[in-house]
């Protein structure tokens, strides 16, 4: 019995194994009809000189935090800002948390969102209305939501980006996509996952944009409820805090955790602001 059950398990670690490599190679989706329409002579001319810039350079590290430094909290300074972002993945996920936004509204709390060309696709309304609203801040989270790996890495059996070529469409789309849409281009990206490697930041910063990650992860994504979000939120909280959240599932507790965590938060005289608002140059 013993020894079937054993069986059993390598059998379901091997199955799970194999899904997750097939998800690193698969292209998600189809891509060509996505991209078709952004594939105009003058991107391709451009995206080809990038790949040409970097050609010789080598991938480096692969983390959530390749090159992120925690920014030193100044004690002297009696400033405590926090800045709440929420991420809106996209493809399967590609629903709306509007109890959230509203909550978030309502209170006045600024927050910046960062959105992927798919998810956009599939909430055209909504987007355009998030966008229109100071409160918000609109940011980059890829075209097709690929983690952005130049040599194919990728974690959580989430779709990667092939190589160079693939890290320039995700990002260079991705924010194209909106610029169209909002007349402001994004200025801060985030990888699906958080991870990339340091040729991605690299190319980030060549395209224009810096990428994000954080400080504090709330936990919605690995199924936390909302006390266990709250406590993280409230255990991590210091001036220049970049917590990770999201707005593309209106079954996760975001809005329970926020209404525990942030009169807490203002108790202790923190104020929230957006990322743009946030980067001392
Ligand atoms: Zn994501």
């Amino acid at each position: 019995m013993l020894v079937h059950k054993k069986i059993l398990l390598l059998a379901l670690a091997a199955f799970f194994a194999l899904a997750a490599g097939a998800a690193a190679k698969k292209p998600r989706g189809d891509e060509r009809s996505t991209f078709r329409s952004y594939y105009t002579p003058d991107y391709l001319a451009f995206k080809a000189r990038i790949m040409e810039e970097f050609s010789k350079a080598k991938a480096g590290k692969f983390s959530e935090f390749v090159n992120y430094r925690r920014k030193e909290t100044d004690k002297s300074l009696d400033q405590k800002v926090i800045a709440f972002t929420f991420d809106a993945c996209g493809g399967k996920h590609s629903g709306y948390n509007k109890e959230l936004i509203d909550y978030l509204r309502k209170e006045q709390i600024p927050a910046t969102l960062f959105i992927t060309g798919i998810w956009i696709e599939k909430n055209k309304e909504t987007f355009a209305e998030l966008a229109k609203d100071p409160l918000f801040e609109i940011e980059n989270h890829g075209m097709m939501h690929r983690l952005c790996s130049t040599e194919g890495r990728t974690m959580y059996g989430v779709h990667g980006t092939r190589n160079l070529s693939d890290v320039v469409d995700e990002m260079e789309l991705g924010a194209r996509k909106i610029a169209e849409l909002t007349g402001r281009r994004p200025v801060f990206f985030r990888s699906a996952t958080a991870y990339t490697d340091e040729l991605s930041l690299k190319v980030a910063k060549r395209l224009g944009m810096e990428v994000v990650s954080y400080d504090i992860l709330a936990g919605d994504a690995t199924r936390s409820g909302a006390a266990r979000m709250s406590k993280n939120i409230l255990s991590g909280a210091r001036h220049g805090a970049v917590v990770i959240m999201h707005f593309n599932h209106p079954e996760w507790p975001e809005k329970a955790a926020l209404e525990k965590a942030v009169p807490e938060l203002r108790k202790r005289g923190f104020t929230f602001c957006k990322l743009e608002d946030f980067t001392v140059k």
